[in-house]
């Protein structure tokens, strides 16, 4: 049916299932992932789109205007990979709501006066290769080519090598600024992250901010030790110390309003039931709109760790991993979006996309769908079939307005 974007993504519940670990599995370039690769350019084509691969694995399906130059382009779309066990709406929902949108545009009538593109683009969770939104940080120039082709996966395949099976020559891959400076304007529709819009009880928002967000690696030297033998007063137990951090961490975060600080990973050496620990090593995950806060909330954590290492006879290492400062969507573009949609509230999202890293390169902006469960990265990730269609409309209302002046 036309413009429906509940039946295509129907279309592709069956592909990549994962049975053992509920959801999807849909790892970029692997079966599922090139079948849905397959099934957008054949619904693509159908819909009379120019389907072409780019250099970088990022399908583009062109509506061109007979005799125009792709100039000033709108582009739209999202990824169709997935991370393990993930649901079947972060991603496939942009693509889907990309191609209903194309067809509500027709029905409508809509005659472009530029050029609309519908982009699917490679390895968007870096669930494979480990870097998260590999293929337009490949476009944009911000990841070393050399050092992409090189990447492996799990089971020690190379990027290059797992590319040129999916048919594409890995030595192709790179910056490509010909392409993005005729790119007008990007807007990205993704099924919101988190819990913003069943707050507000709106069915669609505009996206405002990507806020600011790191890791930090922390490591805890103590003494290991024999659990039974060793007094408690003589003990130097980083354990205890790793607990002090997570607890620290939690209370600054939840002090600071919309602040968001996570200890998902530790590991303790040797990992004994009865053996007192010689290391801990452990990450924090701290973000805030406000990249000062972000900073003010990882020393007050480490100054807190310091203490309890001193009283505990430890000590402790923090290096940072990663640093993103917040990312905020094209401002002209946003004020469109709003005038369009004038009943959809503004949303900052703690979590990363595409439109994210081509936000730094031309003028960007997001549409994000309520999620009912709030969750997402796991098979309870949903969206309402009645809010997958207002966000396919509501892209189609952005889209008209940008391609019709
Ligand atoms: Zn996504």
């Amino acid at each position: 049916m036309s413009g429906d974007a509940n039946a295509l993504l129907d279309e592709i519940a069956h592909i990549g299932v994962d049975r053992q670990r509920g959801g999807y599995t849909r790892l970029v370039f692997s079966p599922p992932e090139l079948e849905l690769r397959e099934w957008f350019a054949r619904r693509a084509g159908e819909r009379g789109l120019r389907v072409e691969t780019d250099g970088n694995g990022i399908l583009w399906a062109w509506w061109d205007i007979e005799g125009a130059e792709r100039r000033d382009v709108v582009v739209t779309g999202s990824h169709l990979d997935s991370v393990p066990g993930g649901g079947n709406f972060d991603g496939p929902l942009g693509v889907a709501s990309a191609l209903a949108a194309v067809d509500l545009l027709r029905d409508r009538g809509v005659r472009p006066v530029r050029p609309l593109a519908v982009a699917v683009f490679p390895e968007e969770e870096g669930s494979r290769f480990g870097v998260a939104c590999l293929g337009t940080r490949l476009l944009a120039g911000l990841v070393d080519p050399e050092r992409v082709r090189e990447l492996r996966d799990e089971s020690g395949r190379s990027f290059a090598e797992v590319a040129t099976d999916a048919g594409i020559d890995p030595a192709l891959i790179g910056p490509d600024p010909a392409r993005l400076q005729s790119i007008a304007a990007f807007v990205e529709l993704h099924v919101e992250q988190g819990r913003g819009l069943i707050d507000l009880g709106q069915p669609v928002a505009v996206a405002g901010a990507i806020i600011a967000h790191g890791r930090w690696h922390m490591r805890i030297d103590g003494r290991g030790d024999h659990a039974g033998a060793t007094r408690m007063v003589d003990r130097q137990d980083p354990v205890v110390v790793a607990a002090e951090t997570i607890r620290a961490l939690r209370a600054h975060a939840l002090v600071v309003d919309e602040a968001r600080g996570t200890v998902g990973r530790i590991k303790v050496t040797p990992g004994g039931t009865n053996v007192i620990a010689a290391s801990v090593d452990l990450w924090l995950d701290v973000r805030h709109r406000d990249e000062t806060a972000v900073r003010r909330i990882v020393s007050e954590v480490v100054a807190a760790t310091e203490r309890s290492a001193d009283a505990e006879g430890c000590t402790v290492a923090v290096t940072e991993q990663s640093f993103s400062p917040m990312v905020a969507f094209d401002a002209a573009l946003r004020e469109r979006m709003r005038e369009v949609l004038p009943a959809a509230p503004v949303l900052d999202t703690g979590a990363g996309h595409d439109a994210g890293v081509l936000a730094a390169a031309i003028p960007t902006g997001m549409l994000f769908v309520r999620n009912p469960t709030g969750a997402s990265h796991t098979p309870a990730e949903v969206a309402a079939p009645e809010d997958v269609a207002a966000g396919a409309i509501a892209l189609a209302d952005v889209l008209e307005s940008l391609i019709t002046r």
